[in-house]
């Protein structure tokens, strides 16, 4: 995490929150794990420059007391979507929950593992969609938008999409951003880095602070198609 120098080209960019991960679950053991408490605190210091409140991973009901120190919203993770444990102690809690889809899990299962929250009494449940497993192997996951189209009409829960899970590839986070957008999504998580090459975790679907700027700045033009290069010329014989 290069939080230090990001969190400005970010505010300037025009994200709302900051979201970075101090506990982080690797499919890997022998991967970066994260900085714990000593990243909460990078966290929590560049939201209190920026304004920006912070969102980050929660893995375990051990680590709650003590995220809840440093941030204004925790995520549970696509791989915990069902830790019903997980699920029953964050509704103890007041902190907003950003609960992502799991990789494998349908919308019904979805929405229920969000009622664990919401019945329990934590009625402040945003909801993300980053992609589940399919047979596509050229993207890291497929982002479900038809989901996100469909859950709007099943709950009055707020949506994200995640393009950078979701795709796992720099170039296609703009369009997927503005496609998550038209069928309804309320926010986007995308993963920025100022060297995405040089990325502890997540290199290759995190963008550098021009490539942000630039998805932002195309947010905010109406709707059109959102193909990069334009129409292909064809070579005719
Ligand atoms: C993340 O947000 O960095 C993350 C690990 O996401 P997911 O749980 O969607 O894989
Ligand atoms: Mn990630």
């Amino acid at each position: 995490m290069q939080l230090l120098s990001t969190r400005h080209a970010l505010k300037k960019a025009g994200a709302s929150l900051l979201r970075g991960g101090a506990y982080k679950p690797r499919t890997s053991p022998y991967e970066f794990q994260g900085l714990g408490v000593e990243a909460l605190k990078i966290l929590r210091e560049a939201s209190d420059e920026t304004g920006l409140p912070v969102v980050t991973e929660v893995m375990g009901t051990e680590d709650v007391d003590q995220i809840c120190e440093y941030a204004d919203m925790l995520q549970v993770g696509a791989r915990n979507m069902q830790n019903f444990v997980l699920l029953r102690r964050l509704a103890t809690i007041k902190t907003p929950i950003l609960l992502k889809r799991g990789p494998a899990a349908t919308v019904k299962e979805w929405l229920l593992a969000a009622e664990y929250l919401l019945a329990g009494g934590n009625e402040n449940v945003v909801l993300c969609e980053r992609g589940i497993k399919t047979f596509e192997t050229e993207t890291r996951n497929t982002i479900d938008l038809a989901a996100v189209a469909l859950a709007r009409d099943l709950t009055h829960l707020p949506f994200m999409a995640d393009p950078s899970h979701g795709t796992g590839k720099q170039g296609l986070i703009g369009a997927l951003s503005r496609a998550a957008v038209a069928v309804g999504a309320d926010g986007l998580i995308i993963e920025v880095h100022p060297c995405p090459e040089r990325a502890l975790s997540d290199g290759p679907q995190s963008l550098d602070f021009a490539a942000f700027e630039k998805v932002m700045q195309r947010l905010k033009d109406p709707l059109r198609k959102v193909g990069v290069a334009g129409p292909k010329a064809v070579a005719r014989a």
